[in-house]
């Protein structure tokens, strides 16, 4: 989609620090981090949330979590990490492309806000 934020950072057209890169998915640091580790994992095709994903390609939903993992492992936090996905407006979604949060290294405390 030509107005959305994550497909422009995975065309490259927007700047961002991508530290994982997979067939169907791409994963960069947040700009805001909630965490020392907090990256987004999103698919390269643009997909509205979590459901539409796992409907409409539910490989590149695979791959987005395996991804997520990774990430979480290469990153030292194979002992404890935390994968959201905020899916609509009332919880929280401000980016209506799919995208999976790496969350790792600090206590993550429950339930989240
Ligand atoms: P949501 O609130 O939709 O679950 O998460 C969207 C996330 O995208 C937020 O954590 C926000 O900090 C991040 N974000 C928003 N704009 C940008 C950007 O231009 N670059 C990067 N790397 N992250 C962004």
């Amino acid at each position: 989609m030509s107005d959305c934020l994550f497909c422009k950072i995975v065309a490259d057209e927007v700047p961002a620090e991508v530290v994982h890169v997979t067939e169907r998915t791409v994963a960069f640091r947040d700009i805001n981090p909630q965490a020392p580790t907090h990256v987004l994992v999103v698919p390269k095709a643009h997909f509205a949330n979590a459901g539409e994903l796992a409907v409409g390609d539910p490989v590149a939903m695979a791959e987005l979590i395996d991804a997520g993992h990774a990430v979480a492992t290469a990153e030292g936090h194979e002992d404890g990490y935390r994968l959201v996905f905020n899916t609509g407006e009332k919880a929280g979604q401000t980016v209506f492309h799919t995208h999976l949060h790496v969350l790792a290294g600090r206590d993550l405390t429950w339930p989240p806000g």
